[in-house]
């Protein structure tokens, strides 16, 4: 039994002409890992994925791919590597059945087409319709399909969740699991916090090029600031949160006017780290509606460098 990790990326660097993609780009994920690539547009993360599959030439580097090197051993590697590419282009005129039946064939994979419909079912994904007129949400789906029709030892997913609604994300995530269940490596891009916590159990912060930190994701909300606003059909009591750690009260105002009786009250809330004691000191109080913003990448990146 092998313990090489199931990818290694040591000192990787690329430009495109002055444009400096990759500074540097070292990585290890182990065998069996669900493993996320965190970064905002532009931060590498489809470059250092298509350098892992030879489509694109690294400037230097070193690179190993289930324990090969992908330029010398490029055939085995595309063999054992499922890919979902950032945009799969498609031709237009072929239904998504035509489609995946093309890209099997050009991959050598004996595809199983009964687990291929469930993952259209599951996908709510209408094969016998033609790729020019699909929704991109749609096009995506077959890109899913199309990475995890085959088995594979590892899935590299570029954003593998873009354009798809809440609920189809969650059935990417559980893909995702399932496949690692059957002993895959899952290694996948994304720009949002929540997704990489969902699903991974590590994850490394790319920014302009460079890793800046691997961690685990619950570490993520630790560092994260958000926003939460809530609606309360009475007013609090007064500095009855204000005791509450990390909390900071931005803006109080009543709105005697959006509710038919009583005054009730609209707080915006600033909110470091987990929400839990947030939550409990706000159960205490008649709460109507609560929205909490996204917490931004942006925000960990200040953290990160205030450390
Ligand atoms: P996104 O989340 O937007 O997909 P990314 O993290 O995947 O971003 P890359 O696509 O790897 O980032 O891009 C890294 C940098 O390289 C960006 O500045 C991008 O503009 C540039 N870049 C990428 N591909 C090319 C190309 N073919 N020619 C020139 N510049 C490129």
């Amino acid at each position: 039994m092998t313990t090489e990790p199931a990818l290694s990326i040591q000192g990787l660097t690329k430009s495109y002409g002055r444009v400096q993609a990759l500074r540097g780009v070292d990585l290890e994920v182990g065998q069996g890992e669900i493993f996320g690539f965190l970064g905002p547009n532009g931060a590498g993360k489809t470059t250092t994925i298509r350098c892992l599959l030879d489509l694109i030439r690294p400037d230097s580097g070193t690179l190993r791919v289930l324990g090969m090197d992908p330029r010398a051993d490029s055939i085995a590697v595309r063999r054992r590597v499922a890919y979902l590419p950032g945009e799969l282009n498609l031709e237009a005129n072929l239904s998504a059945e035509q489609a995946l039946r093309y890209l099997a064939d050009l991959r050598g994979d004996d595809i199983d087409w009964n687990h291929v419909r469930e993952l259209a079912r599951r996908l709510s994904l209408d094969l016998k319709t033609q790729i020019k007129n699909m929704s991109k949400g749609n096009k995506q789906k077959v890109g899913v399909v199309q990475a995890f029709m085959a088995p594979a030892d590892l899935l590299l997913l570029d954003e593998p969740t873009s354009g798809l609604d809440p609920l189809m994300q969650q059935e990417v995530y559980r893909l995702v699991r399932e496949a690692q269940a059957a002993g895959a490596t899952v290694f996948f891009s994304s720009h949002i916090i929540s997704e990489v916590q969902a699903i991974a159990q590590r994850v490394a912060i790319i920014r302009a090029g460079r890793i800046i930190r691997t961690l685990d994701p619950h570490e993520l909300i630790a560092m994260s600031t958000r926003r939460v606003r809530v609606r309360l059909r009475e007013p609090l009591p007064e500095g009855a949160l204000a005791a509450v750690p990390g909390v900071t009260l931005i803006e109080g105002t009543f709105k005697e006017d959006t509710l038919k009786e009583g005054h009730g009250m609209e707080l915006t809330i600033q909110i470091e780290g987990e929400m839990d004691a947030f939550i409990k000191a706000l159960a205490a109080f008649p709460v109507v509606d609560l929205e909490t913003e996204r917490p931004s990448l942006e925000e960990i990146f200040l953290t990160l460098y205030e450390e």
